[in-house]
């Protein structure tokens, strides 16, 4: 049943459900929609507040847990049982986190090396899953709080390195908050539809996306063709980030006070407080030269100038990165077409600087850089939800694509159950002499015959240079990325004439239509089984007959009367069995034709014709 919800901007109801984009980040995570009226992604908030929900979870000594700001607030008086950076536990075991354990100031179990880590808190164990299921329940709240409808359904946001058991732990995380995950979707490549990269379907880009956030930094190299947004390559570096930006300040402070390690551990409300001046005082100089506060009598300060000294070698790291990242692509700095900026320390002018200066070109970041992430999910989301018919958005994996074939047979291209992205060409040729067009139809399904799957594109190649029967060579292929957004090419190789599908947009199915298209086909098999093989016969005799017919003709010369007479008659005796649905007798019909037209056959092999009989033909 249809939900009814409300329109935020008028208080109208809308019939649709919204489907949300979701950032859940390592620091912060944030909610974003496609505002119904304006079209525009827009980040959700409550008055007065940030669209940042602090992606920290504390639980109190019932075990009851508060998330976001207020959880926050206990980081330092309660590090025990205040989780953090839950992310970076995602589907990780011990092994995988050792080396950084004394990040956690909280108790992650560490008595089986391979097992998935849990966090323990007073007596309660909590999967990373369980954590972030916290988070999104959190945000969940909020989005119904604010749109006054519920939200069931989100794209969800990942770094483009999450591996698989990553991938499903947020998924897992998103159905025990109550959300139906519609997709989970690279964090770069949200942030490239934030700025409209890829959302013009003729484009083709090579991109770069730098994400510098409080404890992470990520540098992902995208190809974009077609809207299939391919990752080339990934770098970064799971512990450099703003905070420690504030670390350098906090250090220069300590060595200007004469403060020791030892007193810093010592005194909770000392270290805190510097690390809360030494943020404020690094947002403040991302827009002015000097920065002074009075902290315990003294007075603390530093220039930008300072400060830049001091952060210059963690930003050289993050370009030490982007090379290496670079070169995992195969590219030249000079290749990149675009840079845009994510993560909140890329407002920090000296990294734009660098970042600009590395790839020689002005940096995108005009978008809020700690917004994006969430407003392109939300993008991807309306995508999803059918309103940007632009996109043809698949639920690839579950079913078998391909393209009709002579016959009205369908020719798999890629097989279901196969991983995204993908992508795969095929050769195929003409049917016809002097073919100028050919029409490829893209199905979705299991069944033999196009006719019992479901059609979701068609386009015509049109432009072919006149050839024989067969020469032509037309490479189909089909690429998906990893958001399942499907782009079929056709191209013939000889003349290099290419087009690409003109994507007549449908929805992907239900788990149930899925279920029912599956069932179908092998309830069916049998049948299919029988009459792909009947459709393989009759295209077969077809072919031979226009192959023997133009033989006949081009080769007069060196068939004798009676050898005519006898190729007439089993052409005749063939083109009779093909109005008969009986693949045996074709077959039989088919041999007898060849027996008799074999001997000149071999007499004058013609290159073309032999190919063209060899030929794959749509
Ligand atoms: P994120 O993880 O993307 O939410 O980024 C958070 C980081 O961005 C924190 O380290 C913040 O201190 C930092 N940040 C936020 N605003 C600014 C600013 N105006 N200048 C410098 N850093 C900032």
């Amino acid at each position: 049943m249809a939900k009814i919800g409300i329109n935020i901007a008028t208080g109208s109801l809308q019939q649709a459900e919204m489907i949300v984009g979701i950032d859940l980040g390592t620091t912060n995570s944030l909610v974003a929609i496609i505002h119904p009226e304006t079209k525009k992604p827009l980040a959700l908030k409550e008055h007065n507040s940030s669209c940042l929900v602090p992606s920290v979870v504390h639980f109190d000594s019932f075990g009851n847990a508060t998330v976001g700001e207020e959880a926050k607030k206990y980081l330092e008086t309660d590090p025990a049982n205040t989780i953090f950076s839950a992310k970076r536990l995602m589907g990780k075991s011990y092994n995988d986190i050792k080396q950084n354990a004394s990040f956690f100031t909280y108790k992650v179990i560490d008595n089986d090396d391979e097992k998935l880590v849990k966090v323990q808190v007073g007596k309660q164990f909590f999967s990373p899953i369980d954590l972030s299921s916290f988070i999104l329940k959190e945000l969940k709240a909020r989005a119904e709080h604010i749109l006054k409808t519920p939200v069931t359904k989100a794209v969800i946001t990942v770094p483009a390195y999450f591996n698989d058991a990553q991938r499903q732990a947020t998924r897992d995380a998103g159905k025990l908050a109550g959300l139906d995950v519609m997709r989970i979707v690279n964090e770069p490549t949200a942030a490239a539809l934030a700025y409209g990269l890829g959302l013009d379907k003729e484009s083709e880009k090579t991109i770069a996306v730098y994400d510098l956030g409080g404890g992470t930094f990520d540098i992902s190299i995208l190809k974009i063709t077609n809207g299939i947004f391919e990752v080339l390559s990934t770098n970064g570096d799971t512990y450099l980030g703003g905070d420690d930006f504030d670390r350098t300040i906090v250090e220069y402070w300590m060595n200007e006070f004469g403060i020791t390690n030892d007193e810093l551990h010592q005194n909770k409300e000392l270290s805190q407080g510097l690390r809360l001046r030494a943020e404020e005082a690094k947002k403040h100089l991302s827009f002015n030269d000097i920065f002074s506060v009075e902290f315990n009598g003294d007075n603390l300060s530093i220039s930008k100038n300072k400060f830049e000294e001091l952060i210059q070698p963690l930003i050289a790291k993050t370009l030490d990165c982007c090379n290496n990242a670079l070169k995992d692509a195969k590219l030249d700095v000079s290749e990149i077409e675009t840079v845009v900026m994510v993560g909140g320390s890329t407002r920090v002018p000296l990294v734009k600087k660098f970042v600009s200066e590395l790839f020689n070109q002005p940096v995108h970041d005009e978008v809020n850089p700690d917004e994006v992430v969430a407003l392109g999910a939300a993008i991807q989301a309306d995508i999803l939800a059918g309103n940007n018919k632009e996109f043809l958005l698949l639920d690839i994996t579950p079913l078998s694509l391909g393209i009709e074939t002579m016959g009205g047979l369908m020719d798999v291209l890629i097989a279901r159950n196969s991983k995204i992205p993908t992508k795969v060409g095929r050769q195929y040729t003409t049917q016809k002499d002097g073919q100028g067009s050919m029409r490829i139809s893209v199905y979705q399904g299991e069944r033999d015959l196009v006719k019992d799957n479901r059609k979701l594109a068609e386009f015509n190649l049109t432009g072919i240079p006149g050839m024989p029967a067969g020469l032509p060579k037309v490479e189909v292929s089909f690429l998906i990325n990893a958001d399942g957004i499907l782009v079929v090419k056709a191209k013939e190789l000889r003349s290099e004439v290419e087009q690409s599908i003109e994507v007549r947009p449908q929805y992907g199915l239900t788990d149930e239509e899925v279920e029912k298209m599956l069932l179908e086909s092998i309830t069916h098999a049998k049948d299919d089984i029988a009459i792909r093989a009947l459709v393989e016969a009759k295209t077969e005799g077809e072919q031979i007959l226009e192959m023997t017919e133009k033989f006949l003709t081009k080769n007069s010369s060196i068939i004798n009367k009676d050898e005519l007479i006898a190729t007439a008659q089993a052409m005749q005796n063939l083109q009779l069995a093909l109005t008969m649905n009986d693949k045996n007798l074709i077959q039989t019909k088919i041999e007898e034709l060849n027996e008799i037209t074999r001997p000149f056959a071999e007499r004058a092999m013609d290159a073309a014709v032999s190919g063209a009989l060899k030929g794959k033909t749509i």
